[in-house]
This record gives structure tokens, C-alpha cells and sequence, in this order.
């Protein structure tokens, strides 16, 4: 009697695998028996994460591991014996998993880091970013740079003008469904001048204003300059007699100096631009980078640039990369690459705004 019920105790219902499919990015392990439990943790290493999930009194009949299992943004998928109780399930990859996965009886289904469907790839999975009123209260001036007759830079067929034309609008379409009012300076291509752009952002009054620029390396490259990379810029105090003394035409017919201008708006624009500055670089970076691991930072910089100058609002411009970079020109006309970026852009404008 006794021996029985010991025997009763030891003996453990052994749970074979019975299939196992992977479909897009979700692995399914079917076993005999209903599974009793799953123990999931990670280990950190080298920018790589190792997804384990122990599963208890599991068993691999052939005992030989798998490994032959290939996914998206997966580096390597192992289904092995761990010991005589647990089969063990190891993914390694950059990302974090698209979900929690989910125990049904004799299935587990795990959800494969697949960051395409963790990052907003078109403006429709954008949707599900809630409405907000408040937003609707603010008004964004988006800028293309150049346009028209101005094409910017250059890299054999691709032009900045082309570039920027479509990533403002792509901003546009993000903006809006998150519920702020949009207004952009062109969204054709059309020549327009700087003071026109200036001009109407300050017609309409937004809240900020946004200029959106592909960079370019100089003929004359300076050594140990990184030509690759985002740079946010925001208006510069630097006081040279040059830029001070150059005349700009304020609401119509009153012509000021850029001395003038300044004192006359204060610095209350150029705190807020700063501010503006380095949420929108933080964000654009964090986003960019979840996928995109090597994106240059090239950080905040100061410019007297016209748009940034000639803005009642607190403005920033963007130069989202280098179109003379082989590795950025490509990313830049990549719709997936374009719609993180300006998603990025759009986040960091939220939280300026506190939103
Ligand atoms: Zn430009």
C-alpha cells in the first residue's frame, strides 16, 4: 500500500510535443496533455535578449533539439530538453516580444519579436493613439524645406525637396489623427520663399512651427566630422553683427532689424524652442532606434536660421539625416524608415505640449 502511493507521487505525467508550427511571428507548441505550467524570464546580453520559457513535465520525444525554426528580428530559436521535467524554449533577439504570450489548454502561443508590429509602420496602425480635445486647441505649422524651383540637396536622383515633401506629409497625417490642426506652408511641390513660409506661420498663429530638412555634407568635409545623423536646431542667441543687422519685414510693411526682432519677441520663444528642441530629438531617437539601432545622434544645435528667426512662435528645424550618406539616402526614401522618424517627431511634440 504504501509503496503504491509513493509510486503515485513520483510519477509525473510526461507531456510529449506533439507539433509545432510558426506562422509570421507566432510560434505554437502543441503537447499531448493539457500544459501545467510555464515559467517565462529573459537574460540581457550584449544588446541581445534571450527569452527563455521553462515548461514544466514538457517532453521532447525525439530528444534532439530544434533549431532549424527562422523568423523576423529573431537571431535564434532553440526548442531542447532542458532536463528530465523541463522543456525549454530559448529566443534570442534585439527586441522585446510583441506580446504576453497566451497558455489554452495543450497549446502555447508565443508572439515573436516581431518589431514590425510593435512600431507604427503606416499611418492606420497610428489609429489606435487616442483623440485627444486638448490637442485640438493646439495649431502645428508644419515646413517642407524647398520646393518648386528650390530643390535642396541632392544625391543623384533623389532630391531633399522630395524628401521632406513626403515626410511632412506623413507628420501631417500622424498629427491630425492624434487630434492636433495641422497646417503646412506647402504640401505640393511649389516654390516658396522663406518669408513667405515665416510669413503665414505667423498669419495663422500656431503654436509651434516645424521645419523639416534632409542635410548634406560640405564639398570640403572637416576630418573627424560623422556626416550621418539627425540634428535638431533651434534659434541661436549668438549676437553676430552680420545676422543683428539684417533687415526682415514684420507684419506687413514695418521693417525691423533682426536686433530689433529679437528684443521684441523675447526670450520666452527661444526657452520654448529649446524645449521643443530636445523633446522632439529625444523622441525621434528613441523611436528610430528600436529598430534602427546605429541612427547618428548629432544632437541639439543652435542656428540663426531664418524660419527660426523670423517665427513668433518657438520653432525648430529638423535635419532628419544625410542624403550624401550612402547608408541614409536609402533609409530616408523608406516609407517604414520615414514613418518612424516622423512618428518620433510627433511623440516629442506631444510631450512638449505635456500631452
Ligand atoms: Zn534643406
Amino acid at each position: 500500500m504504501l509503496l503504491f502511493t509513493n509510486l503515485n507521487l513520483l510519477a509525473r505525467v510526461d507531456n510529449p510535443l506533439e507539433n509545432t508550427s510558426l506562422v509570421s511571428n507566432r510560434l505554437k507548441l502543441t503537447f499531448e496533455h493539457k500544459i501545467e505550467k510555464v515559467r517565462y524570464f529573459t537574460i540581457k546580453k550584449n544588446g541581445i535578449i534571450k527569452h527563455v520559457y521553462d515548461i514544466k513535465n514538457a517532453l521532447l520525444l525525439s530528444g534532439k533539439t530544434i533549431k532549424n525554426l527562422k523568423a523576423d528580428g529573431v537571431e535564434s530559436l532553440r526548442i531542447g530538453q532542458f532536463n528530465q521535467h523541463i522543456l525549454r524554449i530559448v529566443i534570442e533577439s534585439k527586441y522585446f516580444l510583441a506580446k504576453r504570450h497566451r497558455l489554452k489548454n495543450r497549446t502555447l502561443t508565443i508572439y515573436l519579436p516581431s518589431y514590425k508590429r510593435v512600431l507604427p509602420k503606416t499611418v492606420k496602425q497610428i489609429k489606435k493613439y487616442h483623440y485627444s480635445r486638448k490637442r485640438h486647441q493646439k495649431l502645428v505649422i508644419l515646413d517642407a524645406g524647398h520646393g518648386g524651383r528650390d530643390i535642396g540637396a541632392s544625391n543623384k536622383r533623389v532630391r531633399e525637396k522630395d524628401l521632406t515633401l513626403s515626410m511632412t506629409l506623413r507628420l501631417r497625417e500622424i498629427l491630425k489623427r492624434m487630434g492636433y490642426r495641422v497646417l503646412m506652408t506647402r504640401s505640393k511641390d511649389k516654390t516658396v520663399s522663406l518669408k513667405q513660409r515665416t510669413d503665414f506661420a505667423n498669419k495663422y498663429k500656431g503654436d509651434i512651427f516645424v521645419s523639416i530638412h534632409v542635410d548634406a555634407a560640405p564639398i570640403k568635409r572637416t576630418p573627424k566630422v560623422k556626416y550621418e545623423g539627425i540634428t535638431v536646431f533651434y534659434l541661436s542667441t549668438k549676437n553676430t553683427k552680420r545676422i543683428n543687422n539684417r533687415r526682415i519685414v514684420y507684419r506687413g510693411k514695418e521693417v525691423y532689424t533682426i536686433r530689433e526682432y529679437k528684443q521684441m519677441i523675447g526670450d520666452k520663444k527661444r526657452i520654448y524652442a529649446k524645449k521643443l528642441a530636445i523633446k522632439v530629438r529625444n523622441s525621434v531617437l528613441r523611436h528610430l532606434r528600436k529598430r534602427y539601432r546605429d541612427v547618428n545622434d548629432k544632437g541639439i544645435k543652435r542656428k540663426p536660421y531664418w524660419v527660426l528667426l523670423a517665427t513668433t512662435m518657438p520653432s525648430i528645424l529638423v535635419e532628419t539625416g544625410y542624403i550624401s550618406n550612402k547608408n541614409e539616402v536609402e533609409r530616408l526614401q523608406d516609407k517604414t524608415y520615414q514613418s518612424v522618424l516622423v512618428y518620433g517627431i510627433a511623440k516629442g511634440i506631444n510631450s512638449y505640449f505635456g500631452l
